[in-house]
């Protein structure tokens, strides 16, 4: 897939540039991503910039008046992006290793303690990969 593809698949051309993707953005507020021209950008051939800044809550989906899925673009940008942060890296490995995306710390479990909470309990990432090795996802 390429932009050219995320542009007809989505109905990039639908566009009207009001920006209500970006009056709707967290990401955006604070330095991020930049739905309306993360969207200008695609439609032009080109990968926008900050696309993994977005927190994928689908805000601007919601407020375009097209109807277009700028979420949904973000997330296929993302698909055919060639270099994953670093910080992204490092999740997927601690999901590999132990099927969570975060480990359980000791104030973790006080604090499910303090609620009431059952401890966490041991994930199951012997069957998790299976599947993740299937796709090739990185292990270190
Ligand atoms: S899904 Fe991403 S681009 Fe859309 S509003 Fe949320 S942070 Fe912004
Ligand atoms: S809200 Fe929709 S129509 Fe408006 S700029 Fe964003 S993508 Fe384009």
């Amino acid at each position: 897939m390429d932009c050219g593809e995320i542009r007809v698949l989505l109905g990039l051309d639908r566009c009207i540039s009001c920006g209500a993707c970006t009056d709707a953005c967290p990401s955006a507020r604070h330095g991020g991503v930049i739905p309306d021209e993360a969207v200008a950008s695609v439609t032009d051939g080109e990968v926008p910039d900050r696309i993994w800044d977005c927190l994928m809550c689908h805000r601007c989906s919601m407020a375009c008046p097209q109807e277009i899925d700028v979420a949904e673009m973000m997330s296929l940008l993302r698909s055919i992006s060639e270099e994953i942060p670093e910080r992204y890296q490092r999740t997927a490995v601690q999901v590999y290793r132990t099927g969570r995306t975060f480990a359980v710390s000791k104030r973790t479990a006080s604090q499910r303690e303090s609620l009431g909470l059952s401890p966490a309990g041991e994930a199951d990432s012997d069957a998790l990969r299976p599947i993740l090795d299937r796709e090739g996802w990185p292990r270190e």
